[in-house]
């Protein structure tokens, strides 16, 4: 049995970046230490910050005292400000790529342009780049949103980091045809660009692909469909309990590519989990 990794695999320098401060954080300071979204999208890491005494809460009204940490996809403006006037101190892991994308919004609105916004209209990032241009910018889903939207100045599309490059091509080609000189400001994630265009080669050449990460995440969602889309055998797993012995065990040929927020132990734990298949199926090698 052969394995084949993407080369880019494991926790992006965003969600590292955003681990490592908490971490340090945890160390050096004193809790109670709070978080009104996971850090990352992944149940086991978010289990060990749980242990270490991090809280997960869903409103600012369950905090009295103590740190607010905010997640790598950023906060509303809204929460920075009512976390200050409660007296908490903030610890901003932001990805550094978010608050480019937010920047730029800000920058071109006060340019003048109208704003574009690829993206799904509920994350956490979308809702920060609208913000940044006091919500005067238009969240696009699907190319299809545009039917009832008027152009009436120079228009910029800007994306949610982790979008499908596919995606962005439909909405921008839509844009196109209603603005010829419409800008495209390119804020989607090297990281995940390149996550997806090597899941896109690797699914061609293995007999089964396994996307390692959470389901509550989008881009392992997203790198999942690519592979699927190019290989009938490709599986979204969180963990070695995700894995199916008699569908993986005669596989000559397996790629392995992973979400984000999905850390190194977890994928080292899947692979040493499927080399115990090969071992019980000596025949088939
Ligand atoms: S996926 Fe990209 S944008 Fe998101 S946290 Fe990681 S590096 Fe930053």
């Amino acid at each position: 049995m052969e394995i084949i990794f993407s080369k880019d695999i494991g926790f992006c320098f965003g969600v590292k970046r955003a681990v490592k401060i908490v971490e340090d954080l945890i160390k050096e300071s004193e809790g109670p230490f709070w978080l009104l979204e996971p850090i990352v999208h992944n149940e086991k890491v978010m289990g060990k910050f749980k242990k270490a005494g991090v809280r997960l809460v869903t409103s600012l009204e369950e905090i009295d005292k103590g740190v607010l940490i905010i997640s790598a996809h950023g906060e509303k403006t809204e929460v920075y400000r009512r976390a200050k006037e409660k007296g908490l101190k903030i610890v901003d892991t932001t990805c550094p790529l978010v608050t480019g994308a937010q920047n730029l919004a800000k920058k071109f609105q006060s340019l003048g342009y109208q704003i574009f916004i690829a993206g799904d209209k509920n994350h956490k990032e979308v809702t920060g780049i609208l913000e940044a241009t006091d919500k005067k910018a238009i969240v696009i889903s699907k190319a299809k949103d545009f039917s009832k939207v008027k152009i009436e100045k120079p228009t910029v599309l800007i994306s949610q980091t982790t979008q499908s490059l596919r995606n962005i091509k439909e909405i921008f080609k839509e844009l196109k045809k209603k603005d010829k000189k419409a800008k495209f400001l390119n804020t989607l994630c090297p990281t995940c660009q390149n996550r997806q265009k090597e899941i896109k080669e690797l699914a061609k050449k293995a007999d089964l692909v396994l996307v390692v990460g959470s389901k509550s995440s989008a881009n392992t969602k997203r790198l999942f469909e690519i592979a699927r889309n190019k290989n009938k055998n490709s599986f979204l797993v969180e963990g070695v309990n995700d894995l199916n012995k008699s569908a993986i065990a005669e596989r000559k040929r397996i790629a392995i590519t992973s979400g984000t927020s999905t850390p190194d132990w977890i994928i080292d734990e899947v692979v040493e989990k499927i080399k115990t298949y090969e071992k019980d199926n000596p025949e088939k090698n």
